[in-house]
């Protein structure tokens, strides 16, 4: 295994990029301006990201052997989604340096580990316990009290493999719907809002964080961000300061995404962290009009041993998803003074797609 600490892009270096969605197209993009190539490796022939770049794999994850061919075209290899297969993850990073460090995934890529993680940081979760049956839901709710959240311990996004469970309802149906034999069962949280913190750290242990970002979803699913969140000064310095103390103690390189909701309290709002996203992130998305440096390149930066910029924002920033039919309304966005369209080239939108996104920027006096 090679070092994060050797990894040193030359311009014209070629990154890898696992997974080929929007987060890679917005990745490789990044990696151009910044003189890098890129070569995407993902088993959907349609991937967003491969319009962007000349160099594509289309494979299956287990495909050791396409994995190998990708790595050995590859300077450093990096990823858009968490749920890199461990064995894809270890027949990679004996070829090249995969950047941040698959260990990471072990925590991230289950709700359990990721909770008892950042609590053994001291960092607050809403309460939680390991549910394994309908027997075990049940001591669960004894627990952890309703109404909760009972979540997959793998593989959720955007509101999938989650049930909300109130007084009454019955628990071995619910337990049954879920259809897995691993989950774990969160408090319901009644935050006043939810907000992240998209922070980048280079090998050097270097932590750069952006703006805190306001979040609304709709349907679980994000919908508006907005930066700098309205949030009280201290409680921003606080929400950095948990996202770089979870990148440090991860020896984090790249860019990574902590949700937090904003609580109230006794002695005013608190945090608490609802998950860490190993990649960049949805809400992060606004940097890239509305900050010097966006998330995108930050990563790049992070993973070819480079220096993170200083971004600085500039001024107050709305990013919109463009999700389903929101598509249809490209023209639209076109035509709105002051807004930057970003289309991710799906060709069909379904309900819930992220088919693109637009920024608005209203600059500072
Ligand atoms: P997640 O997939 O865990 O990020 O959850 C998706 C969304 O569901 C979050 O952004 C919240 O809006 C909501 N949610 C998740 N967990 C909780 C919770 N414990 N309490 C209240 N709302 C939650």
């Amino acid at each position: 295994m090679i070092s994060s600490k050797q990894v040193a892009l030359k311009p014209g270096d070629t990154v890898g990029i696992l997974g080929g969605g929007q987060l890679g197209r917005m990745l490789a993009l990044a990696a151009a301006r910044l003189g890098l190539k890129s070569h995407v490796f993902s088993p959907d022939p349609d991937s967003p990201a491969f319009d962007v770049v000349q160099h594509c794999t289309c494979a299956e994850y287990a495909d050791i052997e396409a994995l190998e061919l990708f790595a050995s075209d590859v300077d450093v290899i990096t990823y858009e989604f968490e749920n890199v297969p461990t064995a894809a993850a270890l027949a990679l990073q004996a070829r090249r340096p995969v950047l941040p460090d698959t260990k990471v995934l072990e925590t991230t890529q289950d709700r359990l580990s990721e909770k008892n993680f950042v609590n053994a940081l001291g960092i607050g979760t809403a309460g939680y316990a390991d549910v394994t049956s309908a027997e075990s839901l049940r001591q669960a709710v004894k627990k952890i009290g309703l109404p909760a959240v009972l979540k997959t311990r793998r593989f959720g996004y955007d509101g999938k493999g989650q049930a909300m469970i109130r007084e009454g309802d019955d628990l071995d149906a619910v337990w049954a719907a879920l259809a897995t034999r691993s989950a774990i069962l969160e408090g319901f949280v009644p935050f006043e809002k939810e907000v992240s913190v998209i922070a980048a750290r280079s090998a050097d242990g270097h932590v750069v964080c952006f703006d805190v970002t306001e979040n609304e979803h709709q349907n679980h699913i994000l919908k508006f961000s907005y930066a700098p969140a309205a949030i009280p000064a201290a409680l921003a310095d606080e929400a950095r300061d948990i996202a770089a103390k979870i990148a440090n103690a991860l020896n984090y390189v790249g860019v990574l995404g902590v949700e937090l909701f904003v609580v109230p309290g006794a002695n005013g709002p608190r945090l608490l962290v609802n998950e860490i996203a190993p990649r960049v992130h949805n809400s992060g998305h606004w940097t890239l009009d509305g900050a010097s440096v966006s998330q995108f390149e930050q990563h790049i930066r992070a993973i070819a041993g480079w220096p993170l910029g200083n971004p600085i924002r500039h001024g107050q920033v709305t990013m919109t998803n463009l999700i389903g039919d929101d598509i249809l309304d490209y023209g639209k966005w076109l035509t709105m003074p002051g807004a930057t369209v970003h289309l991710y080239g799906k060709g069909t939108s379904r309900p819930g797609r992220k088919m693109g996104h637009v920024t608005e920027v209203k600059p500072h006096k």
